[in-house]
């Protein structure tokens, strides 16, 4: 039996919509658009097409965005500084550090100084921590996306086998953490993982955000798992996920396409953050 396909784009833009509304509804009860700063350093090509597909939404969503471009040797005591004032900006409700920064800069260092309440990347230390303890937090886009699609298909998480393949702080870890929040059994899989294909094939909901084309195949899969892929590779035929999904589709219950599955739903997230961030900052105020 052939999985169902889990419809990201779909998804994304119901949340987008729903964002959009809140918006009009927040703006006609008197308080200002919520804004959106990106700060994006140098001209790597990809990131420039990712920021400039954030402000769109951002605009298509009637938020305001405001657009910092640094030239790609700027120093990082200029950058932090730039943070601190967008900071100290009450126009300001969302701040994005556009990553991988270059090399002179440290990105940890120039992400933890975003105010935690206008972190809508959800990738300072305070909201990490927020998160880990299961509490109120900022959580980061593309594993709110994972969260999201998972709620919209319907799958039972609590008590669930769960394997996330990679542990990174922007996805595999905060995925790990929002999965134990809703009662998951949670195992890691990372690089130095044993046997890989036995850890996955426990899985009821499997996760792969690992960056290696096809990595996840039919045989690393229980019948009927849910099979969700993050990943995003671009190989001579087009892009790609970390799952063969030709294969996997055949043997999962619902699986998530490349492209069409989590990528869309990263910047629908971005925008419910920078809403959320909004009223968190109102109600402090
Ligand atoms: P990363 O390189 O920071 O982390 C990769 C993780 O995979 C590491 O924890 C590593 O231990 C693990 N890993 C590497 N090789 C492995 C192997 N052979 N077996 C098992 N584990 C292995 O990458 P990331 O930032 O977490 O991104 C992962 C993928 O998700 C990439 O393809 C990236 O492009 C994609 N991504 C997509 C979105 C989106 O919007 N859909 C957002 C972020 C990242």
């Amino acid at each position: 039996m052939s999985a169902k396909v889990i419809d990201g784009k779909a998804v994304s833009e119901r949340v987008r919509e729903g964002v959009r509304q809140e918006v009009d509804h927040w703006v006609a009860a008197g308080n200002p658009a919520p804004g959106l700063a990106t700060v994006l350093l140098g001209d790597d090509p990809a990131s420039e097409v990712y920021v400039r597909n954030k402000r769109k939404a951002c605009e298509a969503a009637r938020m305001r965005s405001i657009h910092h471009e640094l030239a790609a040797d700027t120093g990082q005591d200029e950058v932090a500084a730039l943070i601190e004032k967008l900071n100290a900006d009450a126009e300001v409700t969302g701040i994005l550090l556009q990553l991988p920064v270059p090399p002179q800069i440290d990105g940890d260092e120039m992400t933890a100084l975003i105010d935690p309440l206008k972190d809508v990347d959800g990738l300072t230390p305070i909201n990490a921590g927020l998160l880990s303890q299961g509490r109120e937090a900022l959580v980061a886009c593309t594993p709110s996306g994972v969260m999201e699609l998972l709620r919209e298909a319907g799958v039972e998480l609590k008590g669930a086998e769960a394997v996330v393949v990679g542990r990174s702080k922007l996805v595999g870890k905060p995925v790990v953490q929002l999965l134990l929040a809703e009662d998951a059994t949670v195992t890691t899989a990372h690089s130095r993982t044993r046997d890989l294909a036995e850890v996955c094939r426990r899985a009821d909901v499997l996760v792969a955000a690992v960056g290696v084309p096809r990595l996840v195949n039919a045989d690393m899969v229980k019948p009927g798992a849910v099979v969700i892929d993050v990943g995003i590779n671009r190989v001579e035929e087009g892009l790609v996920g970390d799952v063969d999904f030709h294969g996997v589709k055949e043997k999962a219950a619902a699986i998530t396409p490349v492209p069409g599955g989590v990528g869309p739903m990263t910047i629908a997230m971005l925008l419910a953050n920078t809403m959320k961030a909004a009223r968190l900052q109102a109600a402090i105020r």
